[in-house]
């Protein structure tokens, strides 16, 4: 066998600790064990940057399906929508009307829809479409901190009574757009925080940085906002599990088929990972 084909079936092993399988029943039992451990997840189906009306068309169907099976279950799990996988990518109409429809079910439903975020070609017209949507406490978006326009978009949708899912940033972006390293990136994500804290009655810090959890925790201890802690699922689900003891807790649960791309950023941080511990016990 090729060495690519290994490292095809050693991606595909990974990427397996990651998702919950092809099917919504996969992600709906796994859902179920982990409300049995007091911890929600944010199912996620599959997909991003697609260009073909009939594919997007398949994805608004399975996130109906998934809104029903959700509250027919009464599962603790919330839903998460890449605009470009509803139809930012093909043109405004399309995007806006399956949004609308998604968030118009999941209302009826009681499910909360939140929006992923993408590559920063994409950030102006996700928050438009995040916005178009009613906001009636079933919606929130995800912001990422190692985008330079962060905070002052974090401001403007705290004016629209947005609800935030802070995460540092999972995309390739130029330094003109993005913080070049992951220390910019985790200060401007202790910033945008503190922000939330002053600001916001309701939001996620989505991190695996336990630095900034245990800040997270010690500012909670002193504010009267309403926050849950998100992490993917897979990395670290004991430690979730733990802290899910005394807080809200959600694993972020992708499945599908089209695992890829998703498997892809989760290597690339796990490489990065590898690489800082052993540069921490590395002889200087
Ligand atoms: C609930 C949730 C939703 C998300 N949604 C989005 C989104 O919509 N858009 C977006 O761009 N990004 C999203 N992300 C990903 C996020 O942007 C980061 O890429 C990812 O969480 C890693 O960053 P970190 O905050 O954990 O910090 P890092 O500094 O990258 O990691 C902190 C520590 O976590 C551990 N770790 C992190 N990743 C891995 C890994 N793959 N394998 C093993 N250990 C690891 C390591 O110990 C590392 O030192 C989401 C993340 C979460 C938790």
């Amino acid at each position: 066998m090729s060495i690519t084909g290994i490292s095809g079936i050693l991606e595909k092993a990974l990427a397996g600790r990651w998702i919950a399988g092809e099917k919504i029943e996969d992600a709906l039992e796994i859902t179920e064990r982990m409300n049995l451990r007091n911890t929600g997840s944010i199912i996620n189906y599959l997909g991003e940057s697609i260009t073909d009306k009939k594919k997007s068309n398949e994805a608004l169907e399975k996130y109906m399906e998934l809104i029903s099976a959700i509250n027919k279950k009464k599962l603790k799990a919330s839903i998460a929508v890449k605009p470009t996988q509803i139809g930012l990518s093909i043109d405004w109409k399309t995007a806006s009307v399956n949004y609308s429809k998604i968030v118009s079910h999941a209302r009826k439903k009681n499910v909360f829809v939140w929006m992923d975020m993408e590559e920063s070609i994409y950030t102006e017209r996700s928050i438009a479409l995040y916005l178009s949507g009613a906001r009636n406490g079933n919606t929130g978006i995800c912001i990422q901190s190692y985008l330079r326009r962060s905070l002052h978009d974090v401001k403007s949708l705290l004016e629209e009574g947005s609800i935030i899912r802070l995460v540092k940033g999972a995309y390739k972006e130029d330094s003109s757009s993005a913080f070049p390293t992951r220390a910019e990136a985790t200060a401007n994500f202790a910033s945008i925080m503190s922000l939330l804290f002053k600001n916001s009655e309701r939001f996620m810090v989505a991190t695996h940085d336990k630095g900034l959890i245990e800040k997270a925790i010690k500012m909670s201890k002193k504010s009267e906002a309403e926050i849950s802690f998100g992490m993917l699922n897979g990395i670290m689900n004991g430690y979730a599990y733990e802290l899910a003891k005394n807080h809200d807790v959600y694993l972020y649960l992708p499945f599908g088929k089209e695992w890829v791309a998703y498997g892809y950023r989760r290597l690339k941080e796990l490489r990065n990972s590898i690489l800082i511990a052993r540069s921490l016990f590395s002889k200087q």
